[in-house]
């Protein structure tokens, strides 16, 4: 216990060892607001002061939840299933599947995740006539969430302001197929949830008697329903009953999902409703080096709107921020990965390193080059593992097996393998089912002529599933489920399935490894999960739907972390590239016209800068191509709110013709924008002189722009596109394309040999003759 104690600082300390009330930590980035709200649970554990079952924690992701439990289980024997830690969605998940009779679901309810949402929406909507021209299937999947996150249902839905009373009607109907299909989507878990709560008052007395300490981490960006679903379990207001604590740990300067429907005024409410008196403070930071903290402090010191807080640190300066400006985003990631293999080289771990994105588009070029180069890579959030066409395909046949009414899995599987049911058949059964109130898998056994016997094989797969899920146990039956459906076969007949097969095996992984966690949990258990009401598949399909790609590497691979800076909220890392800072990129170009918008964006940055511990990069390019279209644009507003002297801009003077070599230190790839371009900024040491190169060409910064295109843009450009080509598919050169070589002069490829790093050019140059030349090195030279 005093070790627990031990490490934590006086304010630290006074937070973890409260009694048993409530309190708001209002405190910066990286000043222990997680670790403070980890060690009170242990404190309250090892102090007797709660049993196990009377604590519920909430973190903003999965991995967050099973870190805090592991921590929790190393410091101390643990029984780590009595207590429920976990996101909103999967403590609500975990609640309704306990209660789903009175909360009006049947107990193997399907979770949609967004695509499912969406689908279904486009499906109600074709089916009702209603044309997705007319009304954007997005923009009513929108707002369906954003009601339920009012904690609105249809009949009381808001009537939208442009579009009458269409979007409510489309909700309406979208919620009696829902409850149909018997199933939820993410805004329902917890709408369902606070519903059971409010409306059956037994169960909430359960809950309330049993919930003692309730702690949040990330407590600005819960929604207005999570906060009522919060207090409903507290207690606060009822009379006769003592409240039960809770213990709120959050920075209104980290609110970034405004836009999701996070209120931070629940702040503000918190404090008042709950009588906090003041919010406890935590001032020092641990986490990252002076200059990182005071480029962080200066940026988020233009926002109007703050509750105000002081930040400091006791360690050292630091290096500087580096800021890198490339004509290219391209260029932007070969100096990204480059710089993240001299790190590694010098012995940092990948997986210390994170790129940061402020949209997911931008990751591609990033991986591209991550692939060229072979650094393992992993995406956090990213496309997920459970959202791959395969994965969903293989998953539909198991939540029909387990809920047949389940009608976005039927119809993206009954003709998956081709079993010849055609558009029409499926128009009809559509229509039946609709007219009769029943699910499209009933429907089948309506069905007439031809399409009644294909419809029948599809039923009887599904019937066989229906009775093996039982029988067998998840991982065998994941197997069994890829073999039956005959999607095994499908993707072996396909030359180009074999990684779709690889994937499918992943998934028997997958399950495995889901069962054995959860029998690690129950090992000193009393609480089994069947208790719960939840069988290992029920649980399975949970999390299929839940995981929010947050584990994609796999656990013991040291990969470089990819992520949007939305994911990157509460992580660390020794080293830190933030990409993109261009204006319309970030801040988003969504984001200019309001101010309320654009202080979002730059609690954003503020959120990415604050995750780097020892080195921090800001890169930007000049020339991006994203959603298909160029587009040139100048440098963020925010790079130029950083202070200066935290800040040191890199630039690459020219490299020498006779030096082939591919190392930036020695003016490698010689990139950079002159004092004085749109793209320079405040006079910098760096600059030794005016000329700078782009694409091997000299030129001077006092070129016209006209002039810079019509001599260098064009062959610049022609280069870029073929280093693209050569990221989509491989070799940018064939045999008998001609180019020009800086040093050689004109030449003819002859042939090409090896792909990514290895990729050899084979060329007859006119004038000096035949040469091999390692194209990551010669691409700079030639055009
Ligand atoms: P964020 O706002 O980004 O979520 P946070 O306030 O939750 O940050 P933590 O992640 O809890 O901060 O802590 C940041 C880092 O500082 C962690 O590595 C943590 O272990 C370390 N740390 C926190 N408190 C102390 C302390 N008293 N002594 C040493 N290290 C500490
Ligand atoms: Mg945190």
């Amino acid at each position: 216990m005093n070790d627990l104690l031990d490490s934590l600082n006086p304010e630290q300390k006074a937070a973890v060892t409260l009694g048993e009330k409530s309190a708001l930590i209002l405190a910066g980035a990286g000043s222990g607001k997680t670790r403070v709200l980890t060690s009170r649970i242990a404190y309250l554990l090892q102090s007797d002061m709660a049993y196990p079952s009377e604590i519920l924690a909430v973190t903003f992701t999965n991995k967050a939840a099973k870190e805090m439990l592991t921590r929790l289980s190393t410091m101390m024997p643990v029984n780590v299933r009595a207590m429920w830690v976990g996101t909103f969605h999967g403590l609500c998940n975990r609640m309704l599947r306990l209660h789903h009779n009175e909360a009006g679901l049947p107990a193997s309810f399907a979770i949609l995740d967004q695509s499912d949402q969406l689908s279904a929406v486009k499906r109600i909507m074709k089916a009702n006539g209603i044309s997705d021209e007319e009304f954007k299937p997005r923009e009513v999947q929108n707002y369906i969430n954003r009601c339920k996150e009012e904690g609105l249902r249809a009949k009381d839905a808001p009537i939208n302001f442009q579009r009458g009373s269409a979007f409510r009607e489309i909700y309406d109907l979208y919620e009696k197929i829902l409850i149909r299909e018997g199933a939820c989507d993410f805004a329902e878990l917890l709408l369902r949830s606070y519903e059971l709560l409010k409306n059956h008052p037994l169960i909430l007395e359960h809950y309330q008697n049993r919930f003692h300490f309730i702690l949040i981490d990330e407590f600005q960006d819960t929604n207005k329903l999570q906060y009522r679903w919060i207090k409903l379990l507290s207690g606060i207001g009822e009379p006769g009953r003592r409240p039960n604590s809770v213990f709120a740990v959050g920075d209104d300067d980290q609110s970034i999902y405004a836009f999701r429907g996070a209120n931070v005024g629940n702040m503000q409410d918190f404090v008042r409703e709950f009588k906090i008196g003041e919010p406890i403070r935590l001032e020092q930071n641990y986490r990252s080096q002076g200059n990182i903290l005071d480029a962080a402090n200066g940026l988020i010191a233009n926002n109007s709107q703050r509750l105000g807080k002081k930040l400091w640190t006791e360690a050292g300066e630091g290096d500087k921020v580096r800021v890198y400006s490339a004509p290219s985003d391209v260029d932007e990631a070969a100096y990204v990965v480059d710089t993240v293999k001299e790190y590694a080289d010098l012995g940092t771990p990948y997986k210390e390193m994170a790129i940061l994105y402020r949209s997911n588009a931008q990751s591609r070029v990033l991986e591209a080059e991550f692939t060229r180069r072979g650094i393992p890579y992993s995406v956090y959030g990213g496309l997920r593992f459970f959202d791959r066409a395969e994965i969903k395909n293989a998953i539909s046949y198991m939540r029909l097996a387990e809920n047949t009414a389940d009608d976005s899995a039927f119809l993206r599987v009954v003709n998956l393998p081709a079993r010849g049911i055609g558009a029409k058949t499926i128009e009809t059964l559509i229509n039946f089912a609709g007219d009769n109130g029943i699910s499209l898998y009933d429907a089948c056994g309506y069905a007439k002529g031809a399409a009644a016997a294909k419809l029948e094989v599809f039923r009887a797969i599904i019937e066989d599933l229906r009775e093996k899920k039982d029988e067998l146990p998840l991982s065998k039956f994941v197997d069994y489920t890829v073999e039956k459906s005959g999607l095994k076969e499908m993707y072996e007949l396909d030359p180009n399935g074999s990684e779709r097969l690889e994937n499918l095996r992943e998934l028997t992984s997958a399950a495995t490894g889901y069962v054995d966690a959860e029998a690690i949990d129950e090992e000193d258990e009393e609480e089994s999960v069947r208790d719960e009401n939840m069988t290992a598949l029920q649980g399975f399909l949970s999390h299929a739907s839940l995981e929010a790609g947050e584990n994609q590497a796999k656990a013991d691979q040291d990969a470089v972390q990819l992520m949007t800076v939305h994911a990157s909220k509460g992580l660390e890392f020794n080293l830190v590239f933030i990409t993109g800072l261009e204006d319309g990129l970030f801040p988003h170009g969504n984001s200019m016209g309001s101010n309320k918008d654009l202080e979002e964006e730059r609690r954003l940055m503020y959120v990415a800068i604050t995750r780097a511990r020892k080195n921090l990069y800001i890169t930007l390019a000049e020339r991006r191509m994203l959603h298909g279209t160029t587009r040139y644009s100048s440098q963020s507003m925010f790079l130029r709110e950083l202070p200066e002297e935290n800040l040191k801009w890199l630039s690459k003077p020219g490299y020498t013709d006779s030096d082939d070599s591919d190392d930036y230190s020695s003016g490698g790839s010689g990139y950079g924008f002159a004092r004085g371009s749109k793209f320079s900024r405040r006079g910098s040491s760096d600059w030794s002189n005016n000329n700078y190169r782009e694409s091997g060409r000299t030129y001077n910064s006092n070129m016209p722009e006209w002039a810079k295109g019509i001599l260098g843009g064009k062959l610049e450009k022609q280069q870029e596109n073929k280093i693209r080509a050569k990221i989509d598919n491989g070799s940018p050169y064939k045999s008998g394309d001609r180019l020009l070589h800086e040093k050689f002069g004109a030449g003819t490829v002859l042939s090409t040999k090896g792909v990514g790093e290895e990729l050899v050019l084979q060329i007859k140059f006119d004038r000096s003759g035949v040469k091999d030349l390692l194209y990551r090195i010669a691409k700079k030279k030639i055009s």
